[in-house]
């Protein structure tokens, strides 16, 4: 079980003369800094939204309130490793790094902090689980970010995998076209193809991600036959706002990335400065749905605490009198429709 090497920028490097210089570099002490050279390239200015993403913020060691982990991941875990919370599906932790520790990740009590990859013991125990439990049909490799793993190793798991029947679908949830595009070689292109259907979730928050090599990786997956979908967070003062989404999400249909969730931030504690308001999550819905194109509308989640679920938001419910409804189009009109009654 290897990790692949990736280049690494410092965080000195980054700050320069910044005046909170020293608070910033003592939350690295709590909450791990990484940062890949291709992701450092994006930053235009202190404080932009790649900025923010990536660079430690003094305010997550005052975030005590919350938990280290409200989705009771912990408890939902069989073997290590391993998240069972629905009944045909798991997520398996196969990687503890990532080449940027996000600030506002929802792992954030692990990420960067276990040394060592996946032991195999661990990972043999995960896989005995999955041939065991035959109502798991889709198994989701998370992490961190499941692309550190070096070609050998995500080869052993993926042909595990895919000898057990009753997994149909494998899924990579993957920030890596974003956070290190170079990692999205021909060659684990070529390697995963062998393994559909293979379904890949990758992770851009805003459309400065959308850079030329992130398109390139995306492409390279796409021709691998691989549908891609985007998991986008909600974060304050990144994306928190209508034109930004609808700019993100219809470079993201150009780069053959279907859009699929956005998630409310999870309540995770050091993350509390990105967090928005459900309210301002509906508005960011409603500036979407009828005004672009449905491919570039995703689902709107809250990840329940207590490990309850995702449930999906929708900005405007319908009113119901008897069998008449009243509906809110896209402009705000309010339509009356007659349903028929069973
Ligand atoms: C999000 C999640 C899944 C996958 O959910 P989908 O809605 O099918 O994408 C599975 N297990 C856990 C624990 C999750 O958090
Ligand atoms: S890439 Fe994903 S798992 Fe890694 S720190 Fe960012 S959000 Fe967390």
């Amino acid at each position: 079980m290897k990790y692949i090497s990736c280049e690494s920028v410092a965080l000195d490097a980054i700050l320069g003369d910044h005046p909170l210089k020293s608070e910033i570099s003592a939350v690295s002490r709590t909450y791990p800094f990484r940062l890949s050279a291709s992701y450092a390239a994006l930053i235009k200015e202190c404080q932009d939204p790649v900025w923010r993403q990536c660079v430690p913020d003094p305010r997550e060691l005052e975030d005590v309130e919350q938990q280290p982990d409200p989705l009771h991941e912990a408890s939902l875990s069989p073997v290590p490793g391993l998240i069972h919370r629905y009944p045909d599906r798991v997520v398996m932790l196969v990687s503890s790094r990532c080449p940027v520790y996000c600030r506002f990740c929802m792992r954030k009590r692990m990420v960067g902090l276990q040394e060592s990859a996946l032991d195999a013991n661990t990972l043999e125990a995960a896989l005995e689980y999955i041939e065991n439990s035959a109502a798991i049909r889709d198994v989701v490799l998370s992490g961190g970010d499941p692309l550190m793993l070096d070609d050998e190793t995500l080869h052993y798991i993926l042909s595990r995998l895919r000898k057990i029947g009753h997994v149909s679908l494998i899924r990579i949830g993957t920030r890596m076209p974003v956070t290190h595009p170079e990692r999205i070689t021909p060659q684990l292109c070529g390697m995963l193809k062998q393994f559909h259907p293979l379904y890949i979730n990758t992770h851009f928050n805003h459309p400065e991600e959308v850079s030329d090599a992130a398109s390139r990786a995306c492409s390279r997956l796409a021709d691998a036959g691989i549908p891609l979908g985007n998991q986008t967070v909600l974060l304050k003062g990144v994306n928190d706002d209508v034109d930004t989404m609808r700019a993100l999400m219809m470079k993201l249909l150009s780069i053959r990335v279907r859009p699929y969730y956005i998630h409310q931030l999870d309540l995770v504690r050091g993350t509390a400065h990105f967090r928005t308001s459900v309210e301002k999550g509906l508005e960011v819905v409603r500036g979407l749905r009828g005004h672009v194109s449905g491919m570039a509308v995703p689902h709107y989640v809250i990840d329940l605490p207590g490990g309850k679920g995702k449930v999906a938001l929708l900005p405007d419910q319908p009113e119901r009198e008897g069998n008449v409804l009243t509906l809110t189009t896209y402009t705000g009109e309010k339509v009356v429709y007659a349903d028929v009654v069973d």
